[in-house]
């Protein structure tokens, strides 16, 4: 089967290889849509710390699929031949205290789909049976489409971003970060009773895409200050809640002069490894009284939430999608994806 692969070591490749064997546990997976998250270009890019020298992956942990050979263990945890199933990527250890709170994504010894296993961007996927233990794997209803669940992982660790923020009725809302993450975020902050989104970003094109999303103002931070804009905006109270959905330094510091007191920040965007830590000011989180924190990945719980909320159709996951390749041509979805030419999330479908 053609499969994009990476090699810690030596690097990333469209390939032919053999078609994954179920022997006799889990459950395999005929990929009908996945999508490329920049999680993927970013091990393409650098390489991933979990990943042993020489060590070859599948990459892609954004799937959904059709079962097409069900194990034992499948079948008695009621799940068929034939049926449509989304699956949220990361299993823990279960032994540990994140696990035992329900916070998988926080294990040590975490492994997840396109970064320790092979994952979603080939055409066939073997799903193990510890996916099916812990709850992973999830029967889709009709009214959430193909495309729209490959971005369910995404939504859940949109999620997981905001519940961390605390994000409240009334509050006012500042995204640093027009991509996918940064529009799925604006959609579940109005959801959340934000009175008033602000988002901020480099690229005309995708604030246009906030404005038609329901953002109420935009602010292009390469032309003119966000700060003083977003001061204005919100009558000189500033912003209770930031979401940081880039990897730059800049917002981060920012954030804690545009917050209210009693503000809260979320670190969603990781910086790249090795950046210098940004001189945060201590200060203006002692005075206002912030809340700092950050959020990586997703929960089983919150890829259920977002499970919940696409098939609710409160959320537009369909206006995410920028793009779709066949599956079959993974090397032009991947040209595209590391070239930063696409508007929106790039779809892969069967
Ligand atoms: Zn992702
Ligand atoms: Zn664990």
């Amino acid at each position: 089967m053609i499969a994009a692969t990476y090699t810690q070591g030596s690097g990333f490749k469209i390939e032919d290889i053999p078609s994954p064997e179920l022997n006799g546990g889990g459950a395999l997976l005929a990929i009908r849509a996945a999508s490329i998250c920049g999680t993927d270009v970013k091990i393409v890019r650098n390489g991933h710390r979990k990943l042993r020298a020489g060590q070859r992956i599948v990459l892609g942990h954004e799937l959904m699929g059709e079962i097409v050979e069900a194990g034992k263990c499948a079948r008695a945890s009621g799940f068929a031949v034939g049926q449509r199933v989304g699956v949220a990527p990361n299993t823990g250890c279960g032994r540990c205290p994140a696990c035992q709170s329900g916070r998988s994504n926080y294990c040590e010894s975490y492994e997840a789909f396109g970064i320790t296993r092979d994952g979603s961007h080939a055409e066939l996927l073997r799903v193990p049976d510890v996916y099916l233990q812990q709850g992973n794997v999830m029967p889709l209803p009709d009214s959430v489409s193909d495309r729209e669940a490959t971005l369910l992982e995404p939504l859940s660790c949109v999620v997981n971003g905001l519940r961390a923020s605390k994000a409240d009725v009334g509050d006012r809302v500042v995204i640093y970060g027009p991509g996918t993450m940064g529009l799925l975020f604006l959609q579940v902050a109005r959801l959340c009773g934000a009175s008033q989104i602000i988002m901020v970003g480099r690229r005309d094109d995708r604030l246009q895409a906030a404005l038609n999303a329901g953002a109420d103002v935009a602010i292009n931070n390469a032309v003119e200050p966000a700060a003083s804009r977003i001061d204005e905006a919100t009558l000189g109270e500033g912003a209770d809640v930031v979401i940081i959905a880039c990897a730059s330094p800049e917002p981060q510091l920012e954030a804690t002069e545009i917050l209210a007191p009693f503000g809260r920040l979320c670190l969603f965007g990781s910086l790249p490894r090795g950046s210098a830590p940004p001189p945060f000011d201590t200060n203006a989180a002692h005075y206002k009284n912030l809340l700092i924190t950050g959020t990586t990945g997703g929960s089983v719980g919150d890829y259920r939430a977002a499970l919940r909320l696409a098939a609710s159709g409160r959320i537009r996951l369909e206006s995410i999608i920028g793009a779709e390749f066949p599956i079959t041509k993974l090397q032009s979805a991947y040209d595209a994806a590391l070239s930063d030419t696409v508007t929106g999330k790039i779809v892969l479908v069967r």
